[in-house]
């Protein structure tokens, strides 16, 4: 046998459990198992669960603010104005370091999945996506990152952003990206929908698009996604990121749209540290949090999960690659306190992104691929609550990182 865990608490069960792997699956799980193992590990009554996934990241901009340290930014507009001044240094080696240091971080942090966007527009060309390329062909063997063609800037506005997008999905980006509210009129939005969805049909790829990422309930174009999916039976094939728009609209609005998401299968990403700080910015108080109608589309039965979106970058200064402070930031800012509210942040890092990036081998389950993190924690508000030490992050069956904090007291 590869690996034997012993005393791993798991959710849900009361007893402790042993985990067995074999060749990178995990080949059985129940208490006291007695076998040679080539490597045991003795988590004594902590909680083991699977790894984590961030479904929502760029990893072409992390870490660019220390490349432009005088950067002031406000608005989301800003944000992309100035992030446009780093863009034009973009390379693929530079991408790399950057992108390296975040993806080393999730590895540490137990993220062995990741999807990452890439900007593709006039300043940025295509180097977005070898520099992001490179990325996930350096950590392949750790970490899967799916990458998704992204047109920040907009396709009618930017129209040689439909030939990168196309460039990039025939060297092959996973995912295809959308940004349809950073146009110039409603009608200009519905041909950036209907771009990007004759795109991912031609690679039969699924949609994962940055919808309405803004406090302004003029834009609408999360109703245009969902109609488009269900018009062409797009359906359980279509992400929105952000939305949050969604929160702007009226009570009645809101319900229609959230219906028609449900309809659509579509899967919702909130991205609290970007949307927290960006949107709402102009109000007066009180000011509103910008972020997605979270709990209404969970009660719709809509798939919901967080990401990380921007990190040290010029829309976001701080971020650790850590979904568990993310899941902190998101239990804070859609005020998820009740114990089943909890757990469902949990399921939002793990069973429920992979749903969004189409995991099949995926969960702690017999014949399940063995990605596993042991925390230093007895339950999930206790990882949550003090971002327990991943005292072992396993991939395939091998300890690929360990951390153990050291506090000593001296008193
Ligand atoms: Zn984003």
């Amino acid at each position: 046998m590869q690996l034997l865990i012993k005393n791993a608490r798991i959710r849900h069960k009361k007893e402790w459990m042993d985990i067995a792997v074999e060749g990178g699956k995990i080949m059985d799980i129940r208490p006291g198992i007695v076998s040679e193992a080539e490597e045991v590990i003795d988590a004594e009554g902590h909680l083991v669960t699977s790894s984590f996934i961030e479904p929502h990241i760029h990893l072409d901009k992390v870490n660019v603010l220390d490349e432009l340290p005088d950067a002031k930014v406000v608005t989301l507009e800003d944000a992309i104005e100035v992030q446009a001044i780093a863009k034009k240094n973009y390379s693929e080696e530079r991408i790399l370091k950057r992108g390296g240091d975040v993806v080393r971080r999730e590895i540490a942090n137990g993220t062995l999945h990741i999807r990452s966007h890439i900007d593709l527009d006039d300043v940025a060309g295509i180097v977005t996506y070898d520099g992001v390329a490179a990325l996930k062909e350096a950590y392949k063997d750790t970490v899967d990152i799916q990458i998704v063609a992204f047109p920040q800037v907009g396709l009618m506005k930017c129209p040689v952003a439909k030939e990168l997008m196309a460039e990039a999905m025939r060297r092959g980006a996973d995912v295809v990206g959308g940004m349809p509210a950073n146009e110039n009129t409603p009608d200009d939005s519905r041909a950036h929908v209907k771009f990007c969805f004759d795109l991912a049909e031609k690679y039969d790829a699924d949609i994962d698009m940055h919808v309405d990422e803004t406090d302004d309930p003029f834009y609408r174009t999360l109703e245009m996604v969902a109609d488009e999916a269900i018009a062409r039976g797009y359906i359980g094939r279509v992400t929105a990121g952000h939305t949050c728009a969604l929160a702007a609209y009226d009570d009645h609005y809101a319900a229609y749209v959230i219906e028609k998401v449900a309809k659509a299968g579509m899967r919702i990403i909130t991205n609290p540290p970007t949307n927290l700080m960006l949107e709402g910015r102009m109000d007066k108080q009180p000011i509103r949090r910008g972020i997605t109608r979270v709990k209404e589309l969970l009660d719709a039965g809509v798939t919901v999960c967080f990401g990380q979106d921007n990190l040290n970058d010029t829309f976001y200064p701080f971020g650790a690659a850590n979904s568990l402070q993310l899941a902190n930031l998101t239990a804070h800012a859609a005020q998820m306190t009740a114990p089943d509210e909890i757990e469902k942040l949990y399921d939002m890092i793990t069973t429920e992104a992979a749903k969004i990036l189409g995991l099949g081998d995926y969960g702690l389950e017999v014949g399940k691929t063995a990605d596993m993190v042991i925390l230093s924690a007895q339950d999930i508000r206790e990882a949550i609550r003090l971002d327990s030490d991943r005292l072992y992050v396993i991939h395939k069956g091998k300890v690929v990182a360990k951390t153990k904090r050291e506090v000593s007291l001296m008193i």
